[in-house]
């Protein structure tokens, strides 16, 4: 691997420190100078880990820039921390008192730490996981910081007992910072490459520090520690760790892997374990009630603190449900919108008639009723079957998906012949249904004319560009209710079927034209006797005429096909 100079140059500074750190643990003896040197050495290696990050944040975008900040905020926290040891040892020149202020930081630096692994930055991100996934993140983490609000601070603040505090804090050290290698190996194994590198160098580095830390607290707590002791040459080189994990990830971006989802499942993990670590605090606040061994103002702390937890971590989960709710209706909506369309033409397809129809026709059979107001207009519901003529040569000659093209072309022509309150649905292959609302059958005729010119009167271009055909289309209508005196005398499916007949003789008698069936005596109000109601009228229309003249047109136009282009 060839290195920048830049990276050279932190990889040296943090060798450098570290060989000294352990020139001076060697050397000098156990004195004020050890003690200023080995702290002053190791607040050094933090600065030099953090530029290393804040470099590679500097030097990325998006979701990388934002894990490798979220890097440099851990070693920020470190870096307090180091300084408050520093301040105390040597500045005040007193020994560290344990428990140490500065403890909460080194515990809370894991966390920043942890956002950048959860962050995946070696992925493109998606949108959902993004929000949901802060949420159940913001959680957890907060569950955790209560922990150590409850096993940890009061032993330090409420009620002072050194021996009581370090077990819980070094447990709940050496928990988090296997968490946070265990996320780093998941990370590694979910990624290839550089990536793949970036996640092993610091699951390693992440195990030394864990191990390291735990030792040196276990020393601290039983005052076999000083600060140059050989102690401390592990836990330097956990922290000159992160130097090298950022120059292994220097200049990295998003790998544009394809994302695996059954490998994503693992990251379902914090939205799992969101809801059990809420219900252990009424147990925990249970238990805090119950404990009578600690002292009285330990209880009471632990009682009010959990309360509080109960409260918060209350609120982030109903956000996340409001969030989860939203989530949920749009995907229904969206479920719901895709179960109604037809997915290669993008209009309505059967299963939206089936579910709109029983409405059209109450509104169409209420507007025919006795109370509808005298002289009430567009009043009818008109139903049109349009199919392409010939269509299966179209698919014969060029294809079938250029046919799909063509079907497409043949739907958006429909859709701009027809208004706005009508519906276009794909009733199957290359036939549609109009069902055009509150109109009157007067005007049926009308729209079945522009149906048929907007499909037949220009030559539909194909892909390749150059090349173009002629297609016309064929036209059924009927009007429900069938009769105005005896509305509800015929069904919609027995009108349907009157459509239907209509385009069959549109076909039969040369395509390229639009037959209407209305009931014989169209004089509407007029009463029709029971046996003569299905009888009907035509009315006809069309064809056609190309508006332009094709060269080898053959006389049926539905026929016609384009020159080719040559
Ligand atoms: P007619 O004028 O009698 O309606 O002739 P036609 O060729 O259009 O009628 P027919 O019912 O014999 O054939 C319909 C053809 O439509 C058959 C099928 O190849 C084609 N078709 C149906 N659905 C699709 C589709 O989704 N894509 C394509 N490309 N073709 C389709
Ligand atoms: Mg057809
Ligand atoms: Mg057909």
């Amino acid at each position: 691997m060839r290195l920048e100079n830049s990276s050279k140059a932190l990889l040296g500074s943090v060798i450098v420190l570290v060989v000294s750190l352990g020139l001076a643990s060697a050397l000098l003896p156990r004195s004020y100078a050890l003690t200023f040197s080995s702290d002053f050495i190791s607040l050094l290696i933090i600065v030099v880990a953090g530029i290393a990050c804040l470099r590679n944040a500097i030097h990325s975008t998006g979701r990388t820039r934002a894990a490798w900040s979220l890097f440099a905020a851990m070693q920020v926290l470190q870096l307090g921390g180091q300084a408050l040891w520093l301040y105390f040892e040597a500045i005040l020149a007193k020994s560290v008192l344990n428990p140490f202020v500065g403890d909460i930081l080194f515990f809370v630096a894991v966390v920043p730490a942890m956002a950048g692994v959860i962050l995946r930055p070696h992925l493109e991100p998606s949108e959902q996981d993004k929000h949901l996934g802060t949420l159940d993140f913001t959680l957890l983490l907060l569950w955790w910081l209560y922990l150590y609000l409850f096993m940890v601070i009061p032993w330090q603040y409420v009620s002072f007992d050194e021996a009581k505090y370090g077990p819980p804090y070094n447990f709940l050290t050496l928990v988090a910072g296997t968490i946070l290698s265990g996320g780093f190996a998941l990370a590694g194994l979910q990624s290839s490459g550089r990536w793949r590198q970036v996640y092993a160098t610091a699951c390693i580095v992440s195990v030394v520090n864990v191990g390291s830390n735990y030792i040196l607290n276990a020393a601290i707590d039983q005052h076999t520690y000083f600060t140059g002791s050989w102690y401390d040459m592990p836990t330097a080189i956990g922290l000159a760790g992160w130097a090298v994990i950022a120059v292994v990830g220097y200049d990295l971006g998003p790998s544009h892997e394809h994302r695996d989802p059954a490998k994503e499942r693992y990251w379902m993990w914090s939205s799992r374990l969101a809801a059990p670590v809420r219900l252990t605090l009424p147990l925990l606040a249970g238990w805090a009630f119950l404990d009578t061994h600690v002292p009285e103002p330990v209880r009471a702390y632990r009682v009010l603190l959990t309360l509080a937890a109960l409260v918060i971590l209350g609120l982030v989960a109903t956000t996340k449900q409001l969030r989860l709710d939203k989530e949920l209706a749009r995907a229904n909506q969206e479920l719901l919108e895709a179960s109604l369309t037809d997915s290669l033409t993008g209009v309505h397809n059967r299963r939206f008639f089936t579910n709109s129809i029983a409405s059209d026709v109450q509104q169409a059979l209420r507007s025919y009723s006795p109370n509808a107001p005298v002289g009430a207009r567009n009043r009818d519901l008109l139903f049109y079957f349009v199919d392409a003529d010939r269509f299966k040569e179209v698919n014969d000659r060029f294809g079938h998906d250029v046919g799909d093209q063509v079907l497409v072309e043949i739907t958006r022509r429909i859709s701009t012949a027809i208004r706005h309150s009508d519906a276009l649905i794909r009733w199957g292959g290359e036939e549609f249904l109009v069902v055009s609302r509150y109109t009157n059958r007067e005007e049926a005729a009308a729209l079945a004319q522009r149906v048929l010119d907007a499909v037949g009167s220009e030559p539909f271009l194909l892909q390749p560009a150059g090349t173009s055909v002629h297609r016309t289309c064929s036209v059924g209508w009927a009007a429900f209710p069938w009769h105005a005196s005896q509305p509800g005398a015929l069904s919609y499916e027995q009108v349907l079927g009157f459509a239907d007949q209509a385009l069959y003789q549109a076909k039969q008698s040369g395509r390229n034209r639009a037959i209407g069936m209305l009931p014989a005596g169209l004089d509407a109000g007029s009463n029709v006797a029971p046996d003569q109601l299905a009888s009907e009228t035509l009315v006809t229309l069309g064809p056609v005429v190309p508006k332009e003249d094709w060269p080898g047109q053959s006389p049926d136009i539905g026929m016609s096909w384009a020159p080719e282009a040559t």
